[in-house]
């Protein structure tokens, strides 16, 4: 996929470029209905898209789906659109942008299969964070699902590097935050591979993209070796939040993420740095995330759903039915619970609860399954 990118003020141009691997006789896919397609062509024959419906994909900004046809096979499409960008965590300044999957900037949700590896033109002054640069064109790979680009302008571009991360942030103000953060995570990592879940690190150099002041709420999130936030962490707390929450998703995934199951990996990565807060002797830290949570829980529904959907708060409510567990049973209680989440080779509340009474955590697992059904 070869993409020609370029952005005035707040928005983005793009030239998208598609190949198959065999023809096809026609091409749906969505993006977000923010952008306006000027042109479509197949093998060079220009084509009128049409669109097909307008909706919302769960975490997504509003798409339009389109279909294409041009009368004849082909085996490449070419795509002209432009616009503002919407979406969690999408955001383009001058200095920093960032667009993700959330706002289906790129053509997703194909007809057909077409390779995700990008070549990118137009970003000779960005810094493209995860992509490699060849002199005039940066590459890189979107991984199946996501379409992370984070691009720095490269004047503005700060790095702080240990051997296990890089920092970058486009904010002199972020300095000190930025070297703190670094050994925050050099600590959690130590943890985390020592003592909780005593497994060498495998996960690769880990790159930290911080939007500041680009975007200046949202969060955080964690892909493959790539940590997003707004800041490192302006505070002890907020650097172990950004930190350990997001580095305990290295182990502590894998349960479906559309569906209440979610609950799993949130609450496992959550209760991974709460663990890290009690070890390392952050107990204020510990107590003041422990509240946070139980403030906001009794305003969200119970975990499981009837339909099975993910219900809003699972995180939350979560780390609450895991502070019960914490009280009555103690903390190796919660840090076997978690080990056997991440062993489990399907996973879901079911094999976890079952896997625990096999463990003889039984009166632990009746905790966490009366919990899941209660307000
Ligand atoms: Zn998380």
């Amino acid at each position: 996929m070869n993409i020609a990118l370029h952005f005035e003020g707040e928005k983005l141009f793009a030239e998208t470029e598609i190949s198959f691997d065999e023809n096809v006789p026609e091409l749906s896919f969505i993006l977000n209905s923010g952008l306006e397609i000027s042109g479509v062509s197949c093998d060079e024959k220009s084509a009128e898209p049409t669109i097909e419906t307008v909706y919302e994909p769960l975490f997504c900004a509003e798409v339009k789906k389109y279909s294409v046809k041009c009368g004849s096979d082909f085996g490449r499409v070419k795509i002209c659109y432009s616009g503002k960008i919407s979406g969690w965590h999408n955001i383009i300044t001058d200095d920093i942008i960032e667009l993700n999957r959330y706002g289906v900037w790129l053509p997703c949700e194909m007809s057909c299969e077409a390779e995700r590896f990008l070549t990118v033109s137009g970003c000779e002054d960005y810094f493209l964070v995860k992509g490699e640069f060849d002199g005039s064109l940066w590459h890189y790979s979107a991984g199946e699902w996501d379409m992370n680009i984070i691009i720095y302008r490269k004047s503005k571009l700060q790095t702080v590097s240990g051997k296990y991360i890089s920092i970058y942030y486009a904010d002199n103000s972020l300095n000190e935050a930025a070297d703190f953060s670094k050994n925050i995570f050099e600590d959690v990592l130590d943890y985390y591979t020592k003592e909780l879940f005593r497994k060498e690190y495998s996960g690769g150099h880990m790159e930290m993209a911080c939007l500041y002041p680009a975007l200046t709420s949202g969060g955080a999130y964690k892909r493959d070796g790539l940590i997003v936030c707004i800041s490192p962490g302006t505070d002890e707390k907020e650097a172990v939040g950004v930190n350990a929450h997001e580095m305990a998703h290295t182990w502590c995934s894998g349960a479906d993420v559309g569906s209440w199951e979610d609950w799993l990996n949130e609450t496992t990565a959550e209760w991974s740095m709460l663990l890290y807060c009690l070890d390392r002797n952050k107990t204020e830290i510990f107590d003041a995330m422990i509240a946070e949570h139980m403030e906001k829980s009794p305003g969200f529904p119970p975990i499981k759903t009837a339909d099975g959907s993910r219900p809003e708060g699972v995180h939350t409510k979560g780390t609450v039915l895991f502070y019960k567990l914490y009280k009555t049973f103690g903390a190796e209680t919660i840090k076997s619970a978690i080990r056997i989440f991440v062993g489990l080779e399907a996973k879901t509340t079911e094999k976890l609860l079952a896997e625990m009474r096999a463990q003889g955590l039984s009166e632990s697992a009746g905790v966490l399954e009366k919990g899941l059904a209660q307000k």
